[in-house]
């Protein structure tokens, strides 16, 4: 009889543990949580509506297609491109170090600017776009934009506009929120004007370090059509990334990959006015 009894609260236990486990890894991990939106998004089979007021009814609907709660991780697949992100710039010595490689290569790329950077060195800047770059917001000095007030969060984005548009004449569209992170503000981003870009690929090149294989190894890893890979071109010492970067790029083109600005990878407009 203790025999029994014992073996049935094992039973039960190991029941419970498992039960338990579940439960946790269902609401803890990311990748489950956007497989089910992902899920839901394409059971409704139609696009949420347009809250961006400076979007076109179809590039809104191009980017709900694509998007999680708002945000745009990676492209479409269907066609062998990515593109390369590079965050936190300019900066005066790192940035003409990556745009001398990207040149050497004929490799357009994205650039998430800090707003305060911007001011101080616009010529970088315009460099970029020069080359045939893309530039976009990355906010003006790096906050956590969720800890911030709606009014400060605009005034944030408004300045960052205003610096690229001073240096460039151009209006952007484009925003990466610091760390990627817009946890209740995805719908005010929008509704300023702004598509939410992150990525899929982070190649974690800022971690101290980091070694040029590793980065090289996450970038073999995780691509695949339409990704998004980031890397950071200021913020600090980034020679590694400047070390890889002709690494990676040979390797992504040995594997048929084209390199293309976000633009370009989402099928919509990188300012609006143009
Ligand atoms: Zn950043």
């Amino acid at each position: 009889m203790g025999k029994l009894f014992r073996l049935g609260m094992t039973l039960l236990t190991v029941g419970l543990l498992m039960t338990g486990c579940k439960i946790v890894h269902q609401s803890e991990d990311p990748a489950f949580r956007m497989k089910a939106e992902e899920q839901q998004q394409y059971a409704s089979g139609k696009p949420s509506p347009k809250i961006n007021p400076l979007l076109t009814q179809e590039e809104s609907d191009k980017l709900s297609k694509i998007e999680n709660k708002h945000i745009v991780y990676k492209g479409p697949k269907g066609k062998k491109v990515v593109a390369l992100t590079f965050d936190d710039g300019p900066d005066p010595q790192f940035t003409p170090q990556v745009l001398e490689i990207l040149r050497k290569y004929n490799v357009k790329a994205t650039f998430f600017l800090l707003g305060q950077r911007v001011q101080t060195y616009p010529h970088l800047v315009k460099q970029e776009l020069d080359e045939g770059h893309i530039v976009a917001s990355h906010s003006w000095e790096h906050k956590y934009l969720p800890n911030l007030s709606p009014e400060a969060l605009k005034e944030d984005l408004k300045k960052t506009k205003d610096a690229i548009k001073t240096a460039t004449g151009k209006d952007i569209l484009m925003l990466r929120p610091p760390y990627g992170a817009a946890q209740g503000i995805e719908e005010l981003l929008k509704k300023e004007g702004y598509m939410i870009l992150n990525w899929d690929v982070d190649t974690l090149d800022w971690k101290p370090g980091r070694t040029p294989q590793e980065i090289l190894d996450v970038v073999q890893k995780q691509t695949s059509e339409g990704s998004i890979i980031l890397f950071h071109d200021a913020g600090g010492n980034r020679s590694t990334t400047v070390a890889i970067l002709p690494k990676v790029i040979e390797t992504l083109q040995q594997q048929g990959y084209q390199f293309v600005t976000m633009d370009q990878l989402l099928g919509v407009r990188a300012f609006h006015n143009e």
